[in-house]
């Protein structure tokens, strides 16, 4: 008789995870708290404007692959590589700055700094290097014990032990001489939730991901356009979503682990894996006092995000579809958003324009502007009455920057602060990522994908192992699904 596989939650992680155990045979439901899937990559719609409301691109996008092909379904996405990967602009500089792949390109851009394809073909040669000694052996694989994971680090090559004592920033300023190249390579601490000088230099790997290896990626229709995908395609195999029923309690009856919903409907099922954050869940509803919120509270999370969906009448055509604005202050901001309760006057955020590229995102001549900009999480601020404030200093800042009246064009606003990210997704104190990535935080170290106490009870998503974002969920969901198959409970 097939196994019956319950997943409280259909984030990317828990529809990865899904798939995989529906293409072998087993009966999969998904439990979820919305009213749709898919987490944080979701989807909102205005009037008659839509926009991803999280994720807007994805990089290692050959994991997408991987899915697909080792469950025998056909990708049925078309992806889209960007080039340049993106814009930045810096404070009192009209120039915009356009971050290429082509590094002969990339030099006409900064011509400050001298030989810098060679520079960069040597800094992610030593990145990349990094990337495919770690990949197999400490991102993509399962650890029993710490021990086990010591062992399997100590196969890495030592002379990659320098980067563990570097931060990203140390690593860039020894690297190059122009300011703006230090601050464009070091940007993809940012995308980890984290800033370059928190985050360890072994994460220059992403500037190997992003500028040699994979790149970056739209999805043609948008990023909801995954999860509308793999629902459909679930869906055709059986898969039943049980949307707007939030797991709120558990018992154990007998030895047996059954779910309670926050109706008192009860769950029962042969394997649970939860796609909820694990370490949260593991504090709010398996009540584990080593996940308490004091103790959670003193994990490094990584940033919050306070989000802007802007409906605009007209075209705004000094905006690319990925954009950075960056102040003038990079350490000093960098260093103060994390822990102050106070947002800069002079934030740095970052504008995905999806109408450039997804058709009927917006009506004709208008555009949808998604704004985010990274703020401390709910520990530090919790209280978000300054939104429309906050929202307008941000709106002002960028009109003056690209020379187009966006108050004034408004047709459609939306906010999401922290509270709603948290409320939403139930993201621990509104944490955009997650957990961070911190040495102590990742591998054996990082919450992990099996449960302490119950062995039919397991974990996928951003806060197990490996880690955030897109592509480490989709691993995410093939670290479980080894395991799974490992352990013989299939
Ligand atoms: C603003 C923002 C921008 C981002 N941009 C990018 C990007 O450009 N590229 C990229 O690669 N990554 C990006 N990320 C990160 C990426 O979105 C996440 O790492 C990834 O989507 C996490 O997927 P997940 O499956 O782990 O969890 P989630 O997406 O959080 O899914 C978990 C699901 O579980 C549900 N749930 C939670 N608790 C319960 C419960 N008790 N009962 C029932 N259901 C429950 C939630 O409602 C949710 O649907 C971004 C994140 C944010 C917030």
């Amino acid at each position: 008789m097939s196994k019956k596989i319950t997943i409280i939650g259909s984030g990317l992680g828990g529809l990865s995870t899904a798939l995989r155990f529906a293409s072998i045979g087993c009966k999969v439901d998904i439990i979820e708290k919305n009213s749709t899937a898919g987490g944080r990559l979701n989807q909102l719609k205005v009037d008659d404007f839509t926009f991803d409301t999280g994720p807007s691109f994805m990089s290692m996008t050959y994991e997408l692959d991987e899915l697909f092909k080792s469950t025998n379904i056909t990708n049925p996405l078309k992806l889209i590589e960007l080039e340049p990967l993106y814009t930045v602009f810096f404070e009192n500089n009209s120039k915009p700055y356009r971050i290429f792949k082509n590094l002969f390109k990339l030099q006409e851009e900064f011509p400050e700094e001298k030989d810098l394809p060679k520079k960069l073909e040597r800094f992610l040669l030593r990145a990349g290097s990094f990337f495919h000694d770690t990949e197999q052996p400490v991102i993509k694989s399962n650890f029993d014990s710490l021990f086990n994971y010591i062992l399997q680090m100590a196969k890495v090559p030592k002379r990659h032990l320098p980067y563990l004592f570097k931060t990203m920033w140390q690593e860039v300023d020894k690297n190059f001489t122009d300011e703006k190249v230090k601050i464009v390579l070091s940007l993809v601490a940012f995308f980890l939730g984290s800033t370059p000088f928190q985050t360890p230099a072994i994460y220059s790997l992403l500037n190997y991901t992003e500028m040699k290896y994979n790149g970056y990626w739209a999805v043609e229709g948008g990023m909801y356009q995954v999860v509308i995908e793999l629902v459909k395609i679930l869906e055709s195999m059986g898969v039943k979503f049980h949307y707007n029923t939030e797991i709120v309690e558990y018992e154990n009856n007998g030895g047996n682990l059954r779910f309670i919903d926050q109706n008192g409907n009860k769950w029962d099922s042969d394997i649970f894996i939860v796609n909820s954050e694990a370490p949260w869940f593991r504090g709010k509803v398996m009540n584990r006092g080593k996940y308490s919120e004091r103790k959670l509270d003193k994990y490094h999370w990584t940033l919050a995000p306070f989000t802007i969906y802007l409906g605009v009448k007209g075209k705004v055509d000094n905006l690319d579809y990925h954009n950075y604005f960056l102040g003038s202050n990079f350490k000093g901001y960098a260093d103060k958003i994390f822990t102050s309760s106070i947002i800069p006057q002079k934030p740095y955020y970052y504008v995905n324009v999806l109408s450039k590229y997804v058709k009927n995102a917006a009506p004709d001549n208008h555009e949808n502007i998604f704004i985010l900009c990274p703020v401390p999480d709910l520990r530090y601020k919790s209280n978000w009455n300054d939104r429309d404030e906050i929202a307008n200093n941000i709106i002002e800042d960028l009109s003056g920057r690209v020379g187009f009246n966006l108050k004034s064009n408004t047709v459609v606003r939306e906010i999401f602060t922290p509270i709603e990210w948290q409320d939403k997704f139930n993201l621990y104190k509104g944490s955009g990522l997650g957990l961070a990535h911190d040495i102590m935080q990742v591998g054996a170290l990082r919450p992990k994908n099996k449960d302490e106490e119950f062995d039919n009870l397991y974990y996928v998503g951003a806060s197990t192992t490996p880690g955030t974002g897109l592509p480490m969920v989709v691993i995410s969901s093939k670290l479980v699904f080894d395991r799974i198959i490992k352990e013989g409970k299939i």
